[in-house]
């Protein structure tokens, strides 16, 4: 004889999940997050703080939470940043606040953050009631970053170069994810990262 929350209870989804999703800046990302949470049922976004000014487009709340260098360091002094970084030049970081508003109403979390804010999360096990799962998200190479970068349009030449440079640093860290998706066609990015989420939530096992 079995129940359903024997069988519930068997998965590791009972622990709420964290779909980490990181990646050069530019590569679609948040387009591929913005359609998954579409089509995929029980995903919430977690909304970072941020201390770069809010781009055309972006609401505040929604996209991040737009605060100053004071409030931002309020935040880490206080501790109530689960991990924080400098990307060139502005503070981004992810509360604990919000991982708990999310996790409250039941639902799974999926992050939009850089690559030293997902090996900060990794090292400390910094929410341990969670089951994180990192996926790397990028462009099939570093031309089709370049394009997209430019189509944007939010970023001066200037700033698209640094991205560029940050972006051969994060490839190197390829190794330390769980999945790989290459975003070539958006279509097809958001089918593989739908199906990441479906097939974690129905892991038995934890990861060695
Ligand atoms: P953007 O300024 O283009 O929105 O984001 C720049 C970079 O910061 C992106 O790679 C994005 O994933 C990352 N980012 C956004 N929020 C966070 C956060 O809370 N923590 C960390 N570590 N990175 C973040």
């Amino acid at each position: 004889m079995w129940s359903s929350q024997q069988l519930k209870a068997a998965s590791v989804a009972g622990r709420g999940l964290m779909f980490v999703v990181c990646g050069p800046s530019g590569a679609g990302k948040t387009s591929v997050i913005n359609r998954v949470m579409e089509c995929v049922d029980g995903l919430s976004f977690s909304v970072s703080h941020t201390t770069r000014r809010q781009r055309e487009g972006e609401t505040d709340g929604v996209d991040y939470y737009y605060v100053g260098e004071t409030e931002f360091e309020t935040l880490v002094e206080s501790g109530e940043l689960v991990e924080h970084v400098i990307y060139q030049g502005d503070q981004y970081g992810t509360s604990r606040g919000e991982i708990t508003r999310v996790f409250a109403a039941g639902k799974d979390l999926i992050l939009n953050i850089d690559v030293q804010g997902a090996r900060l999360l990794q090292g400390k096990g910094a929410v341990p009631d969670a089951t994180a799962v990192y996926i790397f998200l990028t462009t099939p190479n570093r031309e089709r970053l370049r394009e997209r970068l430019e189509a944007r349009g939010t970023e001066s030449q200037d700033v698209i170069e640094r991205r560029l440079a940050t972006a051969e640093e994060e490839m190197k860290s390829l190794a330390e994810f769980d999945y790989l998706v290459v975003n070539d066609k958006l279509d097809q990015a958001v089918n593989e990262l739908a199906a990441i989420v479906t097939a974690e939530r129905k892991r038995i096992r934890l990861r060695g």
